[in-house]
């Protein structure tokens, strides 16, 4: 039987390069956006193409999407394995300039949202008495704090955290927690906070270039792609990683050393 896998905000970017592998490893899986319009063009392509799949229009930041999310994935294709805290948002801006409604929303999404999704996921594995995989999008952001991005590093290294204190909790239901850091990925994300970093530059940086400065120091010489990161969830995903918990690693080409 199939196994089951769900993916948050994958109607594109990573997300959707992460859902792309993982049917091809076999996987039903079930794509969730916020964002109606681009996830039922994403699922209608990938239906096209004879994948086994559905979306669910939700929001990350609320319990009752994800665990609507989970109720769904389950009536539909019977049990659930895998689910991947894929969704989140960035923030570029000047620390003296951080306000109260950017940390809300920046922790609101990225970090409340890994905790409803961890506690909806597991909730269903232990009903389900079967291990299960519980895989979030953590950053180098988790792992080291950068200029201007304040609230997003935070953000991740809570998740960081968070993948710790879970992995450690569900452990005892065979339930595993880890987390995929990836570098820099040129998705919409990226496009944003080079748009933002330029605007908040004074006009000392124009388009583009604050995104050659952060991959001018990856060793591989190569900014990354979404299957570099579906590369290391498709691992997290698979039975190979049963014996791994806890644990946050680095996909990024080298670029963050730890
Ligand atoms: P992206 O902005 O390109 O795509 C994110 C997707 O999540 C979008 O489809 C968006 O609609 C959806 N989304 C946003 N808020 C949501 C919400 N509240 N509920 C449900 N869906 C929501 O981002 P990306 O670059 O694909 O990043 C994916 C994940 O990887 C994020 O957690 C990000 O922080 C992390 N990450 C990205 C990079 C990078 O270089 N792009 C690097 C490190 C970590």
């Amino acid at each position: 039987m199939s196994k089951v896998a769900v993916v948050t905000g994958s109607a594109g970017g990573l997300g959707r390069g992460i859902a792309e592998r993982l049917l091809k490893d076999g996987f039903k899986v079930v794509l969730h956006d916020i964002n109606e319009t681009v996830l039922n063009k994403t699922v209608a392509e990938l239906q096209g193409e004879g994948a086994d799949v559905i979306g669910v229009v939700g929001d990350v930041s609320s319990a009752k999407d994800q665990s609507n999310l989970v109720d769904k994935a389950v009536s539909k294709f019977g049990k659930l394995d895998v689910f991947v805290n894929n969704a989140g948002v960035d923030a570029v801006t000047p620390f003296l300039k951080i306000e109260e409604k950017e940390l809300e929303r920046v922790f609101k999404i990225n970090v409340n949202g890994t905790v409803f999704g961890t506690q909806a996921a597991a909730k269903q594995f232990i009903k389900q008495g079967t291990k299960g995989k519980i895989i979030n999008a953590c950053s180098i952001a988790g792992h080291e704090s950068f200029e201007m991005l304040g609230t997003y590093c935070a953000s991740k290294h809570a998740v960081r955290s968070f993948t710790h204190t879970a992995a450690k909790e569900l452990a005892k239901h065979q339930i595993t927690v880890n987390a995929y850091c990836p570098g820099i990925a040129k998705t919409e994300m990226w496009d944003r906070i080079d748009a933002a970093m330029v605007k908040h530059s004074d006009g000392q940086l124009k388009p583009g270039e604050p995104f050659a400065n952060f991959t001018a120091g990856i060793a591989l010489q190569r900014y990354q792609q979404p299957s570099d990161v579906a590369n290391l969830v498709s691992f997290l995903a698979s039975d190979e990683s049963d014996y791994i918990t806890g644990q946050a690693i680095l996909t990024d080409g080298g670029l963050v050393y730890r």
